[in-house]
């Protein structure tokens, strides 16, 4: 008998590998345990990305206008997790002052390989999707004359990024090999578009540096699949806490599961729900 592929996004494989009481959480009970409120600087970074997904991928050029971006924006808000309707509001005036200033040079023409495009791949063991922010096909830097992709990640936290994010994502790097996979054309470049700071944090990838971060979506995907497997076998709560221990870290002051972990709460007392938008959250990489 074939073995079964183990189905994995980024996100899950990170989860696995950062806490697997987090992963038993999020992917194995059922019915999911009731998470923590939302918090602000999601919705921030979920509104930005929808404002920055319509525009370059549902607009026409004709509409791509710096009073629709602010129409956008000023009817799609949420209210969700800020402290008060006040910090909303300055964070929806905020918001609108990134977006613009990140579309200030952008081509109303430009229409880009693929907006919120969903790419995988698959090897011996594992099947690995996502999707991808923006893919821009771009003229190839080898002098070739053909074109080449770029991997575009949007990013609304605080902490300004450094080409070194961008490389050891493994995310971007899995994306560059389901994009090469399903659009059939080269790629090598990853880029964290930082609208705050309104910077990009950019890196090649290359044949040695995919194969790396191949590797351990492998491992983590074989090691995830055993851990399911040993779920399925039915585990009393005393065994599932046993198979999918808590890995307390300053990340459980961010955890949406943190009201159910005491592990968790005793290193990382959780956050309130719009601490992010003044501290730096940490480092995520989904
Ligand atoms: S609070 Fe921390 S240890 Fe507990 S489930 Fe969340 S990430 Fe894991």
């Amino acid at each position: 008998m074939p073995t079964r592929l183990f189905v994995a996004t980024p996100t899950k494989l990170l989860t696995f590998a950062d806490c697997k009481r987090k992963y038993r959480f999020t992917y194995l009970e059922s019915p999911r345990p009731p998470k923590g409120p939302a918090w602000a600087h999601n919705t921030v970074g979920g509104i930005v990305h929808e404002v920055l997904a319509d525009f370059f991928g549902r607009w026409p050029a004709a509409q791509r206008t710096p009073d629709a971006v602010v129409e956008r924006i000023r009817t799609g808000w949420r209210n969700e997790g800020f402290r008060d309707e006040a910090q909303s509001l300055e964070w929806r005036d905020r918001s609108t002052d990134m977006v613009l200033t990140y579309l200030r040079d952008s081509d109303p023409y430009y229409e880009p390989r693929g907006v919120e495009r969903t790419v995988g791949f698959t090897t011996e063991r594992a099947s690995l999707r996502g999707r991808i922010d923006r893919v821009d096909e771009r003229p190839a830097r080898d002098g070739s004359g053909g074109t080449e992709l770029a991997i575009v990640d949007y990013k609304t936290g605080r902490r300004p990024l450094t080409p070194t994010d961008a490389r050891t994502s493994l995310a971007m790097a899995l994306y560059v090999l389901g994009a090469r996979r399903v659009l059939r054309r080269p790629c090598t470049r990853v880029e964290l578009h930082h609208l705050p700071t309104n910077t990009v944090a950019a890196a090649d990838h290359d044949e040695a540096s995919l194969a790396r971060h191949q590797s351990r979506a492998e491992a983590i995907a074989d090691d995830a699949a055993k851990a399911e497997h040993h779920w399925k076998t039915g585990l009393t709560p005393t065994q599932a806490d046993e198979a999918f221990p808590p890995t307390p870290s300053p990340l459980c002051a961010w955890c949406d599961y943190a009201k159910l972990c005491p592990q968790g709460r005793r290193v990382a007392p959780t956050k309130n729900p719009w601490a992010a938008l003044e501290d730096p959250e940490p480092t995520l990489d989904d």
